[in-house]
């Protein structure tokens, strides 16, 4: 790989610039609606969401454990995500507010739709910004985000696991507007069941459950999102459950090129532009989060030696040897491939 000549006529790096524009689902001036008040909130006056149970008797079977557990480690208080902070993805960034936000935010001008659209499947290999898109559609629709992570329901909470997914659930109704984000879903929705087959069958019909329910109650507004790098695990019948299912492939290189600048603005750094072109060049097939590792590395080598120069191409280029792209292109062929047979087009 050729390394960038260092000369005198080089533009330096400038400051950090947002992520390419992106237009906000809302018109000019309006603002989306705050999230949601804390716990305990109104909650809906209808039987929803909880197989053919009236929603009044639900809380009868919430035990208030559970529901502080919720809302303490499920509940993300994080700060918002905005379009601008998420570099490329530009046609998943048009889907996701054309399909998703738009009728739900305008409800009056897509009344022919039959079913709204409220279960979405983002899939792709790891660190490529599923779960940051689904922090800034949270953000979008101004609303409550509770994140779970598929593995996790299963170890952590291994013996909770069937009333810990039913607390999220009846948590997001009452918060509406919600979205319930489950992480590595693969997990939750695998086609072939291990050695706790049981349980994660039951915790499977659970979901696909809730799933149908969020699918077909168009009058409320609960989003749920899927993630995982593993869709080929998952089966058919599962993934199809998922009302639009999104390839998010690592960045090209134009976003790489973004993602590297606004890490490197963060720290002291004397790279030229045509060095940082070069950079997004040899960075191929690295996600957004292998392109900050890369970065923090070279800011760690640089910060090491004395006086604690900024970081330069030859940080980064010897941050090569520590951070190297997780997937192969044969994997990633096979996204490919599986976006070409199950992934929505747009
Ligand atoms: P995933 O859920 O796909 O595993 P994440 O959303 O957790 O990946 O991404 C990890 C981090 O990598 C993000 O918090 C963000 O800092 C960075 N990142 C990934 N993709 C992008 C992107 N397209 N634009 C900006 N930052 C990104």
């Amino acid at each position: 790989m050729v390394s960038p000549s260092y000369g005198a006529r080089d533009t330096p790096l400038r400051p950090a610039e947002p992520f390419e524009k992106f237009s906000p689902p809302l018109a000019n001036g309006e603002r989306a609606a705050e999230p949601g008040p804390p716990f305990p909130l109104r909650l809906p006056s209808k039987a929803v969401l909880f197989g053919s149970a009236p929603l009044e008797e639900q809380p009868k079977n919430i035990d208030p454990l559970l529901l502080e557990l919720v809302n303490t480690k499920v509940v993300e208080r994080g700060p918002p995500v905005q379009w601008s902070d998420i570099a490329g993805q530009v046609s998943v960034k048009a889907a996701i507010e054309e399909e998703l936000l738009w009728p739900i935010l305008r409800p009056g001008s897509y009344s022919s739709a039959s079913h709204p659209l409220r279960t979405l499947l983002l899939f792709g290999p790891r660190g490529t910004g599923k779960t940051l898109l689904s922090r800034c559609i949270s953000t979008q629709l101004g609303s409550t985000l509770l994140r779970l992570s598929g593995t996790m329901l299963l170890s952590t909470w291994k013996a909770g696991a069937e009333k810990i997914l039913q607390t999220v659930f009846f948590v997001a109704n009452c918060r509406q507007p919600s979205v319930v984000l489950i992480t590595e879903a693969e997990s939750l929705l695998a086609a072939r069941v291990g050695e706790d087959g049981g349980q994660v069958s039951s915790l499977k019909s659970q979901l696909l459950s809730y799933l149908d329910n969020v699918a077909t109650s168009s009058e409320h507004n609960v989003v749920v999102i899927g993630t995982t790098a593993r869709p080929s695990s998952m089966d058919e019948a599962s993934h199809r459950r998922f009302g639009t299912r999104l390839y998010i492939a690592p960045p090209d290189g134009e976003a790489r090129r973004h993602i590297l600048r606004q890490a490197l603005a963060q720290q002291s750094c004397c790279l030229s532009e045509r060095e940082l072109a070069a950079l997004a060049q040899r960075t191929e097939s690295f996600s957004g989060a292998e392109l900050l590792r890369l970065c923090q590395h070279a800011g760690a080598a640089a910060r090491r030696a004395l006086p604690g120069p900024p970081t330069s191409y030859q940080d980064l280029e010897k941050a090569f040897c520590k951070v190297r792209p997780a997937v192969s292109q044969k994997e990633l062929d096979l996204f490919l491939e599986w976006d070409k047979m199950y992934g929505t087009r747009h």
